[in-house]
């Protein structure tokens, strides 16, 4: 099982970028994912791909149209926070709300249920778990935060299963759909810069090889004059910068070799009562990120 999935956000919702953690601020800034979307769209469409778009709240406020369009074609919303804001820099009180008012811009602007959530950055660890109870008390059933891989955000490389499977809190059960890794867990296959940095072959061969894999996308991997980002270092904006001028025809290339199918699809194919389930004491008790 081969799962594409999109994060919608700006090209500036980068964590370490100066204007983290105050994108409430960010009217000024320019928005560039119209740029990028129709081409995302097609592709999707070209292949009947219908998948979940995990939107930033701040981008339904500002840019309701975008979301309007996704809909229209037939995709899904998740949560990817209100603002892109590191979850461990912000206080618990203030996430669970940021959380809640994520939900609800999202759904107002939509007028769709969200079906999922993935944390900005792909941060979840055994400090954040408790994030699983919010998510469901507010209906939320199915979870894309955990990244088994080595990142420069954390990632919980120790964590015991690299496939779809339940994670069991009091409160119920959480699908939970983890970032693949590679490479002695040293990165993330397939999605966002480290697509855009190895060669089409190599990906191919890392996407064919496992039997599940979850891939993610942005518009800024396909936005072909991204800004430079001022406060990134000359080695950074290059990682940024890297194989964008080819990225549309690679994902073209790799999305009809590796036939990925989209978030809902998979949902529904997995027997869920066959899967591996974990429960939050467990994962606390037996694992940590270091
Ligand atoms: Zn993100």
């Amino acid at each position: 099982m081969k799962i594409i999935t999109i994060d919608l956000e700006e090209w500036y919702h980068q964590l370490g970028y100066p204007s983290e953690n105050k994108y409430e601020n960010s009217r000024h800034l320019e928005k560039r994912i119209h740029l990028s979307l129709d081409y995302i769209l097609e592709t999707l469409d070209e292949h009947n791909i219908k998948t979940c778009f995990f939107t930033v709240a701040q981008i339904a406020q500002q840019q309701p149209k975008l979301i309007k369009k996704i809909i229209t074609n037939g995709h899904r919303l998740g949560l990817h926070g209100l603002y892109h804001y590191h979850p461990e820099k912000i206080k618990r009180k203030q996430l669970t709300e940021n959380i809640r008012t994520a939900k609800n811009i999202i759904e107002d602007t939509s007028g769709t249920k969200i079906i999922a959530n993935r944390n900005p950055g792909f941060i979840m660890n055994p400090d954040l778990l408790w994030i699983m109870d919010i998510l469901l008390d507010l209906k939320i059933r199915i979870d894309c935060s955990i990244c088994t891989a080595k990142t420069s955000h954390g990632g919980w490389y120790k964590y015991p299963v690299r496939k779809a499977h339940l994670i069991k809190t009091k409160h119920g059960n959480i699908k939970e759909f983890p970032l693949n890794n590679c490479f002695f867990n040293s990165i993330a296959n397939t999605g966002g810069g480290y697509f855009r940095l190895l060669p089409l072959k190599l990906l191919k061969h890392l996407s064919k090889k496992p039997n599940y894999l979850m891939s993610y996308f942005h518009p800024r991997d396909f936005d072909q004059r991204l800004p430079i980002y001022s406060n990134f270092s000359i080695l950074r904006n290059f990682r940024m910068q890297y194989g964008l001028q080819g990225n549309r025809k690679k994902l073209q290339d790799w999305v009809k070799y590796v036939k990925p199918i989209g978030l809902m699809e998979a949902n529904e194919q997995i027997d869920w009562s066959k899967q591996v389930s974990i429960s939050t004491d467990s994962l606390i008790k037996k694992t940590t990120t270091k």
